[in-house]
């Protein structure tokens, strides 16, 4: 009899690496890389906007305010994957969704709440004071190109991976994101599209997955901006709609509605949300239609501090371990909802009620391990 040590050394010995091959995006998940990869492009790939606003010379909001708006000229409008070339003059500013390019001239964006409103008026008024910078994804912010990558896959402006990007473009991630959570929750996925931000492609698809799916999800087009039909057109179908905004950061915008026999969940476009969205609204939903107990939350002691939103619950991706016994975690350190490498390193998702004050180190916090990671 060989002792127990010995044996696995044994075996650990012999074991070797098996050889690489070339395998479809679809069909990477779990694989690891042989190779780094760099990142051929910055990411953001060009200054966009992070919120559905206006975008405007921030300079010409000064002593903007609810009681004294002042008022700018509207010039052009710049949607997801169709970036405007008109440039944004003192006095000036353009509709600017999100996800699309900054117009040039442009340094600020300015929330649609903040604003009369997207209105074919060519008189905006503006609500509120702003600084140069504000609600803008400034180019190479996550990613330097040359940086490594390890890999995940990323409206008008998604292209499938693989294809050349026009300016204002951007690689569809969210779908191989989703597509590898709903196989992992045991969901098998029978439609799948990429669908133009106009309501008669919308209404094509999502009729035809109302009469044949228990579950629709969605990514995208669920926000304040003009061209974000999705709950228009769900409603249009007949969905019932349970709730649309949730006091939650990432992801606010969140739909939920029932068809016949139908879930749906609108979730918000980026990234960060959409792949949280689905682990906190979709995944425990998913266990339970299929019968499975759906898991508690763990509880767990922070080695750093951690934000929190007066009145939104705040979720980020975090790394949890065990020390002394006890389940240690942290956030990440990316915190933006367009910053999908926050979720690489990360074997959880870290929650926190609403409150004034941030969580300090040595503070407990809800910890969501994601179910097919391991914790040590
Ligand atoms: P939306 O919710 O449609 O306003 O999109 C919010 C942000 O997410 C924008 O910056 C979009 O370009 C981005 N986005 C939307 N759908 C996807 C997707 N499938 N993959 C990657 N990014 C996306
Ligand atoms: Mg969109």
């Amino acid at each position: 009899m060989i002792p127990f040590n010995k044996a696995k050394n044994i075996v650990q010995s012999h074991l070797f690496q098996l050889g690489n091959e070339s395998v479809a995006l679809n069909d990477s998940s779990g694989r690891i890389l042989t190779e780094d990869m760099a990142a051929s492009m910055p990411s953001p790939r060009f200054d966009n906007s992070a919120m559905d606003g206006f975008a405007v010379c921030a300079a010409d909001t000064i002593g903007a305010s609810q009681e004294n708006p002042i008022e700018l000229k509207m010039v052009s409008i710049s949607s997801a994957g169709s970036p405007s070339d008109v440039m944004i003059g003192p006095g000036e500013c353009a509709q600017c969704m999100t996800g699309a390019a900054i117009p040039k001239g442009a340094d600020a964006i300015v929330m649609v709440e903040d604003t009369s409103g997207f209105t074919d008026n060519k008189i905006v008024q503006i609500m509120i004071e702003t600084t140069p910078g504000k609600h803008i994804r400034m180019e190479g912010e996550e990613i330097k190109k040359g940086d490594m990558l390890a890999i995940f896959g990323t409206g008008n402006e998604l292209v499938e991976p693989g294809n050349t990007l026009e300016p204002g473009q951007i690689y569809n991630s969210n779908l191989y994101v989703f597509a590898d959570l709903a196989q992992k929750a045991g969901a098998e996925v029978v439609m799948r599209d990429v669908i133009q931000d106009d309501k008669a492609s919308l209404r094509h698809f999502l009729s035809d997955a109302l009469d044949s799916c228990d579950v629709v999800i969605s990514s995208g087009g669920v926000s304040m901006g003009r061209y974000d039909y999705v709950r228009d057109v769900f409603m249009e179908l007949g969905v019932k709609e349970h709730f649309w905004k949730v006091a939650q950061k990432p992801g606010k915008p969140l739909f939920f509605g029932t068809g016949q026999d139908t879930l749906i969940f609108g979730l918000p476009g980026n990234p960060v949300s959409s792949y949280i969205g689905f682990m906190e609204w979709v995944w425990p939903a998913l266990e339970t239609i299929m019968g499975k107990n759906e898991s508690e939350p763990l509880t767990g002691k922070l080695t750093e501090s951690f934000p929190r939103e007066p009145v939104k619950k705040r979720f980020l991706f975090g790394k949890v371990w065990i020390e002394n016994g006890q389940l240690v975690c942290r956030p990440a350190s990316k915190v933006g909802s367009h910053m999908l490498t926050s979720s690489l390193d990360a074997n959880c998702i870290l929650s926190a009620d609403p409150e004034d004050s941030i969580l300090n180190n040595g503070d407990k916090i809800t910890i969501n391990i994601l179910p097919w990671k391991t914790v040590h």
